[in-house]
């Protein structure tokens, strides 16, 4: 039965309501594919007149992800895969800062900006599509040492270090050193990990084709995955032929395999393989944002919000939480094509699920009944590197080589929000093919202030140190005096 949200019960009747606005206010946790998706799709139904929208983030922009190992290979200007807050959500308040509490009970959150004191803000419907964080294990040396793959800024950072690594290899002949500085660890054999690996290894290799000091098979890219199988999005005979291509292309592949530790860089490997590495790269699964533990909300054993399929927040027992919607990575919403099971926390959902709680909710404001969201999975597409990909399309057709490529750019620029970013993605796309990819290493992009702080600190005076032979400071034996 469609329930509306007005026919619920409210659950918190002893908490202070805030006081009656003009028009309700929307406020939407994370500017993410959820959250730009619902705004936007609620600012098309509702326009400013029928409810006022805030959303808050504490970046200004929201990341397409599936293109981020694009943006590292050096395919995609990385600012082009994300979509600015300021023009995308045009009309909308966006709020820069961290949500750092969620009191819903009372119908406020606590917002915590960069700079300055957290503040509260109230609100009459509550939205959560805070994402998900890398998850991680305790394994000695990997917060000191590896670096996740979730954000712009990591794409950046992984590739500008990969380039960095090469260069700084081309320019010393200590083995151990070039070793250690041309292998390549990705932890994590899902999506996010296999095209990283694969666009990076692309790139590396193209790269490595204009040094005349580093051999092509001096590269050495290790995956590591924990279970006997990559890509469990696709069958596992596509899996399989993924597995058969990154092979042939030298990748060093240990399936059933964990990291046990990789303490100063030196991995080791559950097998008992052995090396050291001066890149990790941690793919290995996310987990709901770890900010929902500091709300009232109901959550389920793996930190989620607890949704129905109308995008309600409900308890476990099912009863709906008032005025609370989720959606996203960090929502299990039920799959309505595979009873007994959720959503995939992927951005095929993310986006449609923003864009159908965009319709709920202006449903919601206008008394009508709320629809179930329903989506059956039509696929999954990957990119391998430059002109090299799979695809497994509505569950049966599966596409490999350069139509798998062609699909996977089709795709995600079709999903990609906003057309000024779209036909940016495309022109990068010519202009890469025609004048080729861009490898420049911008490592000290990391640490900008570097040669000017050197430059600023006062010299010290050189301190000459006088030949041990000089008089003055040669010590004289202790005189033994008689007794
Ligand atoms: C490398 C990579 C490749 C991927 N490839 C694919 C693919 O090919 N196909 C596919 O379908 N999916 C892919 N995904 C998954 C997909 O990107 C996610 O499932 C999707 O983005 C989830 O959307 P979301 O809105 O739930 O979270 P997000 O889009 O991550 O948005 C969460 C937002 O919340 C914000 N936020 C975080 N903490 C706070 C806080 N405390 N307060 C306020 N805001 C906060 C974040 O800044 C972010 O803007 C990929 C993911 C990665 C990392």
């Amino acid at each position: 039965m469609p329930q509306s949200a007005t026919a619920t019960a409210e659950k918190s009747a002893a908490t202070p309501k805030p006081k009656p606005r003009k028009v309700p206010r929307i406020v939407i946790l994370g500017g993410g594919t959820v959250g730009l998706y619902t705004a936007r799709r609620l600012k098309k139904r509702l326009g400013n007149r029928e409810a006022a929208i805030v959303v808050v983030d504490p970046r200004p922009y929201m990341t397409y992800a599936p293109f981020l190992p694009e943006a590292a290979a050096g395919s995609i200007d990385p600012r082009n895969v994300v979509a600015p807050h300021r023009r995308a959500l045009k009309g909308i308040d966006v709020l820069q800062g961290k949500v750092s509490e969620i009191h819903h009970a009372e119908r406020r959150v606590q917002i915590t900006p960069e700079e300055g004191e957290p503040y509260w803000i109230t609100y009459d419907h509550l939205v959560v599509g805070l994402g998900s964080v890398a998850r991680t294990l305790p394994i000695p040396g990997l917060a000191e040492e590896a670096i996740g793959f979730k954000n712009v800024e990591e794409a950046i950072a992984v590739r500008n270090h990969v380039l960095n690594r090469i260069e700084i290899a081309s320019s010393t002949w200590d083995p151990e050193l070039r070793r250690r500085m041309l292998t390549f660890v990705f932890v994590g054999g899902g999506f996010a990990g296999i095209e990283a690996l694969a666009e990076l290894e692309d790139i590396a290799r193209y790269n490595v084709s204009h040094y005349r000091q580093i051999e092509q098979d001096e590269l050495r890219f290790v995956l590591v995955e924990g279970s006997p199988r990559i890509l469990p999005e696709v069958s596992e005979e596509l899996g399989g032929y993924t597995l058969e291509q990154l092979r042939k292309r030298n990748i060093e592949i240990h399936l059933s395999t964990f990291l046990n530790s990789c303490v100063d860089g030196h991995v080791v490997l559950s097998n008992r393989v052995e090396f050291d590495a001066e890149t990790i790269v941690w793919t290995a699964g996310v987990k709901a944002n770890p900010v929902l533990q500091q709300s009232d909300l109901p959550l389920d054993q793996m930190g989620r919000l607890i949704c129905n399929a109308y995008l309600q927040v409900t308890e476990a027992d099912g009863t709906v939480v008032p005025d609370a919607y989720g959606a996203g990575d960090c929502a299990a919403v039920p799959d309505l094509y595979n009873p007994g099971k959720f959503c995939p926390p992927n951005a095929q959902h993310a986006l449609r699920e923003g864009n159908h709680l965009g319709d709920n909710l202006a449903r919601v404001l206008r008394s009508a009944e709320l629809t179930e969201y329903k989506h059956k999975n039509i696929g999954a597409v990957a990119s391998l590197g430059m002109y090299k990909g799979v695809a497994q399309m509505f569950g049966r057709i599966k596409v490999r080589g350069f139509l798998a490529w062609v699909l996977h750019r089709t795709y995600h620029v079709f999903a990609m929000p906003t057309v000024n970013r779209k036909l940016r993605i495309m022109a990068g796309w010519t202009g890469s093919v025609l004048l080729r990819r861009e490898v420049v290493p911008l490592g000290t992009l990391h640490d900008p202030r570097a040669e000017f702080r050197a430059a600023a600190v006062p010299a010290k005076p050189r301190v000459v140190q006088p030949p041990a032979d000089d008089p003055a400071i040669t010590k004289k034996p202790a005189r033994k005096t008689a007794g």
